[in-house]
């Protein structure tokens, strides 16, 4: 399997700012809600309530700016129910925690770690007891090894090790980071995140109501990485930015994202905003090179549907005739 360097080509910057903006005036379910009032930190469907405050149009919550924080019923239920990969790691001989974020650009997990380097240790250790867990690594990649030195600081058990992978593309995806870990049945990989998530349940019964979201792109000013509340709208953190009509926002993939508008909400699966100039792509004939088969990092045909997809991006990168391989093999609908 082949990875790629893709950190320099597209001219968007790395992003070295991280600002907290957690109080939006409404926020939006995709549901009907059932009540007028709601608490932050409740849990309808499976969505987390972020806010506390008055229902108002159906499905908009009108913050009252309480801050103070409903802790869950059962927090085992709710494990089971939003985490459900916790269910399996009892007795795992080994637990990879995945803290290489997806996309090149996105640097929400990079922060996460620099802003919780006690509370990471403290969260691992505690999985690693209360599942009968021998061994755990922290994944990351070389461009985060600026981390590493402060978070051992705080590591206090000696089967808590680091394994740092080369920074290339698409390391971050749990299913290539599972081949080439060549991860067999006694072992797991778990998101940082939901590491993060499981422990707030556990110790103290509240559900995380907050998301880390990267801007970035070519066309944005200041890329930052942003902390904001869940079902809030990109366009309430927009406002700080003069933005060119020109732009383009999309959604989570640098090389394959849907083209999303301004008005989009933020939930748990929302990681990355690359906002680029707009740039038409002209489509030529497929010339059979082999390209993007080769390079994919499934080892599949993209120009066949496949649900093994994991929607990577790279066969439309190194298409000599631009093509968009995801929608011809139907793999981006
Ligand atoms: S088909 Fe394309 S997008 Fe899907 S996994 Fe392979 S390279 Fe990535
Ligand atoms: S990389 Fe592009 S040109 Fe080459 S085989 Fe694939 S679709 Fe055709």
């Amino acid at each position: 399997m082949k990875l790629i360097n893709i950190k320099k080509e597209l001219n968007i910057s790395l992003v070295k700012d991280f600002k907290e903006k957690l109080d939006p005036d409404y926020i939006y379910l995709p549901i009907e809600i059932p009540k007028q009032d709601v608490f932050k930190g409740e849990i309808i469907g499976n969505h987390i309530i972020s806010v506390s405050g008055r229902v108002i149009n159906k499905n908009i919550v009108e913050n009252n700016f309480m801050e103070e924080i409903k802790p869950v019923d059962d927090s085992v239920q709710i494990i089971k129910k939003l985490f459900p990969e916790f269910s399996s790691l009892m007795g795992k001989d080994i637990i990879y925690i995945n803290c290489i974020d997806k996309d090149p650009y996105c640097y929400n997990r990079y922060y996460i770690l620099k802003n919780n380097k006690e509370l990471v240790i403290e969260a691992l250790e505690k999985v690693l007891d209360k599942f009968k867990i021998k061994l755990a690594f922290l994944v990351l990649t070389s461009s985060q090894e600026d981390i590493i030195n402060d978070i051992k600081e705080f590591i206090t058990y000696n089967n808590i090790k680091f394994k740092v992978m080369d920074d290339l593309y698409p390391i971050g995806f749990c299913d290539v980071l599972k081949l080439k870990l060549n991860i067999s049945g006694n072992m797991s990989i778990i998101e940082v995140e939901d590491l993060l998530d499981v422990y707030s349940l556990i110790k103290k019964k509240i559900i995380n109501t907050e998301k880390y979201i990267t801007i970035n792109g070519n066309n944005v000013p200041k890329p930052l990485v942003l902390k904001v509340k869940l079902y809030s709208r990109l366009s309430d953190y927009l406002k700080y930015y003069h933005l060119e009509n020109n732009s383009n926002i999309v959604l989570n993939n640098s090389l394959c994202g849907k083209i999303v508008s301004k008005d989009i909400i933020i939930t748990r699966n929302t990681d990355l905003f690359i906002i680029n100039k707009t740039n038409k792509i002209i489509e030529e004939k497929c010339i059979n090179c082999g390209l993007c088969y080769r390079v994919c990092p499934i080892g599949i045909n993209p120009l066949k549907k496949n649900n093994k997809c994991i929607k990577c991006g790279l066969c439309n990168y190194v298409c000599p005739s631009k093509i968009n391989c995801l929608k011809v093999g139907g793999n981006n609908v």
